[in-house]
């Protein structure tokens, strides 16, 4: 589970390691001491911590590694790892923002990816990406993170074309109780027109959030279910 230290990621993990005993989790952040709660809670015989930037490639190595030689196999991946910043309308396009935000939501997935292909194929595992209404729907003043996730919508498909004992699904998890939420309301909302702004403050204050653990448990259950037909599916 990538981005496993705090909301929809760490929602997934303790799902997953709450409800499957005999599961086991790589989780995968920045924030060391998140992940070593997480470890705690439930145990290093059945939690593995890989610490670092999605964005390099040794970790994404790691990650893979650690989950065969620590547990025998890589069974199944969820892409949930991301970021919305940055928050502006395409006029003032601020494009080593974009390039970061690429770097974090489309090319880490891209390169973890590849790495697990192999694994995944043994195991006929499933690769399940975090995905965003964003990536068909406008909202004001997020193109960057919309284009990341309608990019990552189209990898999962190039995925279900090309490995056909891999299940590959892009899943929105609606719009979440997390740290994102409190980001868009206190800090990138700032960019945003007014009205649009305020529908997400509304969804707060109208306590109409989902709570992470809503979709992180569709996402627990995606992981151990088998696709089939194995073809494309994004939604
Ligand atoms: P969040 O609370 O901000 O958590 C983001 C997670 O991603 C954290 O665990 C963070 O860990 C990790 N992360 C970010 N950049 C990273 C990097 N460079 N390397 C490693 N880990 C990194 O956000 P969230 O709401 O749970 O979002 C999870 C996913 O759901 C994202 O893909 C987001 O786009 C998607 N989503 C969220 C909503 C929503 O309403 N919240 C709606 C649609 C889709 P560290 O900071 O510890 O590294």
């Amino acid at each position: 589970v990538t981005g496993a230290s705090r909301g929809l990621g760490r929602a997934i993990a303790n799902i997953v390691l709450t409800c499957e005993k005999d599961s086991k989790v790589v989780a995968i952040a920045r924030s060391a001491d998140k992940l070593k709660e997480l470890e705690a809670e439930f145990g290093s015989e059945r939690v593995a911590i890989v610490t670092g930037d999605i964005c390099d490639s040794d970790v994404a190595k790691n990650v893979v590694s650690t989950a065969v030689q620590k547990f025998g196999k890589l069974d199944s991946i969820v892409f949930n790892a991301g970021v919305l910043d940055p928050i502006k309308p395409l006029e003032f396009a601020d494009i080593p923002a974009w390039k970061n935000l690429f770097d974090v939501n489309f090319f880490s997935i891209v390169g973890l990816l590849s790495e697990a292909i192999p694994e995944l194929r043994k195991s006929k595992g499933n690769a399940i990406f975090v995905s965003s209404s964003a990536s068909v729907f406008p909202y004001d003043a997020w193109a960057a993170y919309g284009c990341s996730k309608a990019a990552l919508n189209r990898l999962a498909l190039s995925l279900a074309d090309e490995e056909k004992e891999i299940g590959a699904l892009a899943v929105d998890p609606g719009v979440v109780k997390t740290g994102m939420q409190v980001n868009i309301r206190e800090n990138l909302g700032q960019h945003m027109k007014e009205e649009a702004l305020q529908q997400f403050k509304d969804l707060h204050e109208n306590d109409q959030l989902l709570p992470p653990e809503v979709p992180g448990s569709v996402y627990a259950c995606l992981l151990y279910t088998s696709p089939s037909p194995r073809d494309s599916t994004s939604s």
